[in-house]
């Protein structure tokens, strides 16, 4: 960090000489620190719940944006998020700054404050109702701003966590949807042009229309692996329709249209207004411009990864990015563009599908209910009729030493209990993390309990983090109500696309494993911007670099 201050020290100072050397009509432009051929922009892409998986599976049918990237960048085909909790939250903390949520402190989308007794949102703020406060480290767009305050530094997204989180401490704006419009909190300084784009309505085209999928030959959606799975509950269907019976828009219009590739479009839309109105890309002081494309997840979670949903969401997706490539060459061109595409986090297959194709796997069902509960009421047959656990599986140490217990006994107590539910594989305890030495990531085993270890280490905050996480058996899928979800460290949660575009940067697949912690660093050594010296991702940029 050092370093960065010590930069921005010395542009500061070479400001307040070119200030004092002027003495009438507006200042210069601040110089650039960066050599000219420095890209001008950094499009930084995150697509929620994108697993790799759907990469290769569905990479025959992927001729628009993915097609691209995959034809054209450096393909990391074995990367991974290194920590268990793989959900939004933690992912795009972990994508922006190079860090695990340990460090970053985002450990989760919420977690328990013991001080306040009260549940924290990730991207809650203090004096803002959303900001960055909680993030404990700074993000690539930060080290941009601190190198050289002209680069503009923009995030947008579905959710406010993944825009926020994307953005870093310095964004000029980060931007997310909320009921049919882009809004911001306080902590920014909310873009002249909004209000207007937001009246524009974009969305209000889709009104009296139904959500059909492209048509894809039976042979090749057999061939993709898609399935029509019976879950009991319902069986949903094309074509969907957005909202309800009503003449007009409503707040149900907007919201279902967030579950549709749609709101993807619109994110495009919105995106290509950034660029325009802010005049990303167009001198020599680079721009990062973050988007986090959030369809997919919402998709993905009611439909499952099998499902003609998905496959619609991405191949539209595929189109949008197209589209907007297509766009940011004509106005920047992308040879001055560098450009990365990520995942927050992957998805848990159904155990319908699994079943269906003759493997293992299990929802949560009244059993695993009840076992929960009966674990509370052996605490209570036990230690008495106290709040042992406080919001879930966090242990309220003040009221174990008021009735002079052993906090470690209840801990192994409580340990002991939940271990004894179906499919629980271990139970991670505050002791058994706090007792975990960091191993580096070129040195890590990459199954086995110490992998497992290691992934909950490197999720575990000691002041945010509950007393007790569970690591189930693959494939149970901790949701009870149909579709999917995910949040395991099993491999269909924690791979996830990594692909870097850059001039200079031949199209070459690389198969050793790497981590989402390195995307923020590499695109640092490829920008030449200066990272902080003590991330957990390693720039890879190096070895990328055609001879
Ligand atoms: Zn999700």
């Amino acid at each position: 960090m050092s370093t960065h201050r010590n930069h921005r020290v010395a542009v500061n100072a070479i400001v307040v000489a070119t200030t004092v050397l002027t003495s009438c009509g507006s200042p210069p432009p601040m110089p650039t620190p960066f050599p000219e051929d420095t890209p001008r922009l950094m499009l930084f892409l995150v697509v929620d719940q994108l697993s790799q998986d759907y990469l290769v599976r569905m990479r025959p049918l992927l001729s628009g944006g993915f097609g691209y990237l995959l034809d054209n960048g450096a393909v990391f085909t074995d990367a991974h998020h290194n920590h268990a909790n793989t959900v939004t939250g933690a992912g795009h903390a972990t994508l922006a700054s190079g860090c695990y949520p340990r460090r970053s402190g985002i450990i989760s989308n919420q977690w328990y404050n013991r001080a306040t007794r009260a549940q924290v949102y990730c991207v809650q703020g203090e004096q803002y109702r959303r900001s960055p406060s909680n993030l404990l480290v700074s993000t690539i767009g930060d080290w941009l701003k601190d190198m050289d305050p002209e680069s503009k530094v923009f995030a947008a997204g579905g959710k406010d966590r993944s825009a926020i989180l994307t953005g870093g401490h310095q964004a000029d704006a980060a931007l997310w949807y909320n009921g049919g419009d882009w809004v911001t909190t306080g902590y920014y300084t909310e873009p002249d042009w909004l209000e207007s784009f937001n009246d524009r309505k974009w969305l209000d085209q889709f009104f009296g229309e139904l959500w059909e999928p492209l048509p894809v030959a039976d042979d090749m959606l057999a061939e993709m692996d898609i399935v029509t799975l019976d879950e009991g509950i319902y069986q949903r269907s094309f074509p969907y329709a957005f909202g309800s019976k009503s003449l007009r828009p409503t707040g149900g219009f907007y919201n279902d249209l967030l579950s549709s590739p749609f709101s993807d479009e619109y994110l495009a839309e919105l995106a290509k207004t950034i660029i325009v109105e802010e005049s990303l890309g167009v001198d020599d002081h680079p721009d990062f411009l973050g988007l986090a494309f959030h369809a997919l997840d919402y998709v993905g979670h009611s439909f499952g990864p099998h499902s003609r949903e998905v496959l619609d969401t991405i191949l539209r997706l595929d189109q949008t990015l197209a589209d907007l490539l297509e766009f940011v060459d004509q106005r920047i061109g992308l040879d001055n563009v560098v450009i990365s595409l990520s995942a927050d986090h992957g998805v848990v297959p159904m155990p319908a599908y699994r079943k269906s194709v003759g493997d293992w796997g299990e929802r949560t069902d009244m059993d695993d209910i009840a076992c929960f509960q009966a674990v509370g009421r052996a605490l209570t047959e036990r230690y008495g009729n106290g709040d042992w656990l406080r919001a879930g599986l966090y242990l309220d140490n003040e009221a174990i030493e008021a009735e002079g217990l052993d906090p470690l006994e209840v801990e192994r107590e409580v340990a002991t209990l939940l271990g004894r539910c179906d499919y629980v594989e271990h139970v991670w305890t505050r002791s058994e993390l706090m007792a975990t030495t960091p191993v580096p990531a070129t040195d890590q085993p990459t199954e086995g309990a110490a992998y497992f270890r290691q992934l909950f280490f490197n999720g575990f905050h000691p002041q945010r983090s509950p007393d007790f996480q569970l690591q189930y058996a693959p494939y149970y899928l901790d949701r009870m109500a149909a579709g999917s979800t995910h949040g395991t460290p099993y491999d269909y949660d924690t791979w996830v696309p990594f692909i870097v575009v850059a001039a200079g940067i031949g199209p070459r697949q690389i198969s050793e494993r790497v981590h989402t912690a390195d995307v923020a660093p590499t695109l640092a050594g490829i920008m030449g911007i200066e990272a902080p010296a003590e991330l957990d991702g390693v720039d890879r940029s190096a070895s990328l670099r055609n001879r």
